[in-house]
């Protein structure tokens, strides 16, 4: 009883919720439109860090227990996932909400000596977390999950309902595509626009969230980021704003002006002012999305919240 499981949706936030369900004894079927690398997840950063989240108390736990999976699944190297330290700088003449440090796993965090800053930054801390190679991790977790019986199927959902008469229940983790299926007018794009050059340069991932620059050293290349565009919903990227991302970056580590171009790309971060996660009454669908710029932040921590909502643990598990 209430073993079979319709996940709509292959990103982050449907793969990690499949993981958690599979690995619980339920019987899950993916269903998306596309898959890794033509999805949103893809073009994440994607590191570790509570972004516009900290106005919703439930995601304490969340960005907790996906710490926890991710420091697990970092124990196999090809999993793509690896501990970084990363920099947070804060500039001087800006005040910085710092309502984040409570999100952080206890005693991570500490404060950087001041004579370490790079120029024109007033206060820095430093915490090691997971940095998740979207192009390696994203296959790698599909992969595992087709290892333990999760079979994944292309298919253009239009309606939620009819997909969730044929399975005990169904979670929705389609994010954006959650506005036209959902009629859900709260969520909405926010497009983010990255450079990428050459890697091997910083070691640590630099984060200054005010302006907002970011730097995250993956092995195939250095991520320059980003912008942050709400309402911009086409995935491309300006020229220009691809410079001023540089300058910008360029102004705390002078060498990544010297670093070869090679490439860059655009993603639409699925935005609602908190995270859609609940059973929709009087049905069997439990909704799993808008987890905007904290997708993999949230993944795993979502997917376990889902597993508390299900109606039935499976039998024999
Ligand atoms: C530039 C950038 C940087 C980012 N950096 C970070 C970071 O450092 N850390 C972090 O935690 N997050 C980061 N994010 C946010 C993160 O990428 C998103 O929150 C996350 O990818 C959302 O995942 P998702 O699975 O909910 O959605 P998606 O990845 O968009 O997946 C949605 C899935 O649903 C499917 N789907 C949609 N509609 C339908 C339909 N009608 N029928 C069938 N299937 C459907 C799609 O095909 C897809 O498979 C970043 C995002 C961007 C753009």
């Amino acid at each position: 009883m209430g073993k079979t499981i319709a996940v709509i949706g292959a990103g982050i936030s449907g793969l990690s919720t499949a993981y958690v369900l599979a690995n619980n004894g339920f019987e899950v079927t993916v269903l998306a439109k596309a898959f890794s690398p033509n999805i949103t997840s893809n073009r994440a950063a994607a590191f570790w860090f509570p972004y516009h989240v900290r106005g919703d108390k439930r995601a304490i736990t969340w960005v907790e227990t996906s710490y926890q999976y991710f420091k697990k699944l970092s124990a196999d190297t090809a999993s793509g996932i690896s501990f970084k330290k990363i920099v947070k700088g804060i500039k001087e003449g800006i005040s910085d909400d710092d309502s984040w440090i409570a999100f952080m796993p206890a005693n991570t965090c500490k404060e950087v000596p001041i004579e370490q800053l790079p120029d024109g930054y007033k206060q820095s801390f430093e915490a090691n977390v997971p940095l998740v190679e979207t192009q390696l991790f994203l296959p790698y977790l599909q992969s595992i999950l087709t290892d333990k019986g999760v079979v994944f199927k292309e298919a253009n959902v239009t309606d939620l309902q009819s997909i969730a008469s044929s399975y005990d229940t169904l979670v929705n983790c389609t994010g954006l595509g959650a506005s036209v299926l959902c009629n859900d007018s709260s969520i909405f794009p926010v497009r983010g626009q990255v450079l990428l050059v050459e890697p091997g340069f910083p070691d640590a991932i630099f984060l200054d969230n005010q302006t907002p620059t970011y730097i995250v050293p993956r092995q195939d290349a250095t991520i320059i980021g980003g912008t942050y565009e709400e309402h911009v919903g086409v995935e491309t990227t300006e020229p220009e704003t691809l410079q001023k991302l540089l300058a910008k970056a360029s102004n705390v580590f002078p060498e990544l002006q010297h670093k070869r171009i090679i490439g860059n790309w655009a993603g639409l971060r699925p935005f609602r002012e908190t995270v859609r996660l609940e059973k929709e009454a009087n049905t069997n669908i439990i909704h799993n999305y808008g987890h905007g710029g904290s997708g993999f932040t949230l993944s795993f921590g979502c997917a376990e919240a889902v597993l508390q909502l299900m109606p039935l643990a499976p039998e024999g598990k």
